[in-house]
Protein backbone atom coordinates (compact mmCIF):
# COMPACT_ATOMS: atom_id res chain seq x y z
CA UNK A 1 0.00 0.00 0.00
CA UNK A 2 1.43 3.08 -1.16
CA UNK A 3 1.16 5.33 2.26
CA UNK A 4 1.66 9.20 1.26
CA UNK A 5 -1.20 11.05 0.14
CA UNK A 6 -1.88 11.51 -3.52
CA UNK A 7 -3.10 15.17 -3.03
CA UNK A 8 -0.42 16.73 -0.84
CA UNK A 9 2.53 13.73 0.23
CA UNK A 10 1.81 14.34 3.45
CA UNK A 11 1.41 10.66 5.57
CA UNK A 12 -1.61 8.95 5.62
CA UNK A 13 -2.85 6.43 8.73
CA UNK A 14 -5.59 4.37 9.05
CA UNK A 15 -8.66 5.00 11.09
CA UNK A 16 -12.20 4.41 11.17
CA UNK A 17 -14.84 6.94 10.80
CA UNK A 18 -18.78 7.06 10.86
CA UNK A 19 -19.71 7.83 7.26
CA UNK A 20 -23.05 9.74 5.88
CA UNK A 21 -23.44 8.29 2.54
CA UNK A 22 -26.74 9.31 0.30
CA UNK A 23 -29.15 6.71 -1.05
CA UNK A 24 -31.71 6.61 -3.06
CA UNK A 25 -32.82 10.08 -1.48
CA UNK A 26 -32.24 8.95 1.70
CA UNK A 27 -29.22 9.06 4.29
CA UNK A 28 -27.63 5.96 5.57
CA UNK A 29 -25.09 5.85 8.00
CA UNK A 30 -21.61 3.51 7.83
CA UNK A 31 -20.12 3.12 10.90
CA UNK A 32 -16.27 1.75 11.62
CA UNK A 33 -15.27 2.35 8.20
CA UNK A 34 -11.90 2.07 7.67
CA UNK A 35 -10.16 4.67 5.74
CA UNK A 36 -6.86 6.42 4.88
CA UNK A 37 -6.81 9.63 6.48
CA UNK A 38 -4.00 12.03 5.49
CA UNK A 39 -2.31 13.89 8.41
CA UNK A 40 -1.78 16.93 6.38
CA UNK A 41 -4.47 17.62 4.64
CA UNK A 42 -7.19 15.30 6.21
CA UNK A 43 -7.91 14.02 2.38
CA UNK A 44 -10.17 10.61 2.85
CA UNK A 45 -9.13 8.01 0.95
CA UNK A 46 -10.98 4.72 0.34
CA UNK A 47 -9.60 1.18 -0.11
CA UNK A 48 -11.76 -0.70 -3.48
CA UNK A 49 -12.25 -3.24 -1.42
CA UNK A 50 -13.55 -1.20 1.58
CA UNK A 51 -16.24 0.29 -1.52
CA UNK A 52 -17.03 -2.78 -2.28
CA UNK A 53 -18.32 -4.15 1.37
CA UNK A 54 -20.24 -0.85 1.24
CA UNK A 55 -22.25 -1.66 -1.46
CA UNK A 56 -22.79 -4.99 -0.60
CA UNK A 57 -24.36 -3.98 2.71
CA UNK A 58 -26.00 -0.81 1.32
CA UNK A 59 -27.15 -1.21 -2.40
CA UNK A 60 -28.21 -4.96 -1.36
CA UNK A 61 -30.90 -3.38 0.94
CA UNK A 62 -29.81 -5.76 3.84
CA UNK A 63 -31.52 -5.06 7.19
CA UNK A 64 -29.42 -2.19 8.76
CA UNK A 65 -27.75 -2.68 12.87
CA UNK A 66 -30.34 0.20 13.29
CA UNK A 67 -31.95 2.74 12.65
CA UNK A 68 -31.69 6.71 13.85
CA UNK A 69 -33.53 9.76 12.91
CA UNK A 70 -31.71 12.45 11.74
CA UNK A 71 -32.27 16.42 11.76
CA UNK A 72 -32.77 17.98 8.71
CA UNK A 73 -32.49 22.29 7.99
CA UNK A 74 -33.38 24.19 5.22
CA UNK A 75 -31.51 27.06 4.37
CA UNK A 76 -34.69 27.89 2.10
CA UNK A 77 -36.74 28.49 4.21
ZN1 LIG B 1 -2.74 15.19 2.02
Amino acid sequence: MNDKCPVCGGTIREDTIRHPQEYEGRIVIIENMPVLICDQCGKILLRPETLDRIQKLVWSKSEPERTESIPVYDLAI
